[in-house]
């Protein structure tokens, strides 16, 4: 879609801190975070809604995926998901540590590469 900034992002003219990206779906730092390392996954093709993906269970994998990496670099069992929708219109998660947890939120490469990391 044309005017989505999400889908801006997947086709590389928008810039983001991506952490995972594959054939399906792409994993990247919000702009805005909420605590240190908040992440958003987005299925790479525009759908409106999380519940308009197909293999929604795949989709699910990956967000667990990336909330036990965020468990392992920020040291905290309590990792934080919102499924809203209202903001972008185009289906998304978000998956973010609690405020409590040690680290600069605005340390988007640091905190990138450390869940990269964490994800390997
Ligand atoms: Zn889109």
């Amino acid at each position: 879609m044309e005017s989505c900034i999400f889908c801006k992002i997947v086709s590389g003219e928008i810039p983001a801190h991506k952490i995972y990206e594959d054939d399906t779906y792409l994993a990247f730092l919000d702009i805005h975070p909420q605590a240190p390392g908040h992440v958003q996954i987005i299925p790479k093709k525009h759908y409106r809604w999380v519940w308009d993906v197909p293999n929604i269970g795949t989709y699910f994998e990956l967000v667990q995926k990336i909330a036990h990496a965020q468990q392992k670099v920020f040291n905290t069992d309590w990792i934080l998901s919102k499924i809203v929708g209202d903001e972008v219109e185009h289906a998304h998660i978000w998956v973010f540590p609690n405020n409590n947890v040690q680290g600069d939120k605005m340390d988007f490469a640091g905190n990138a590469e450390k869940i990269k990391a964490a994800l390997n």
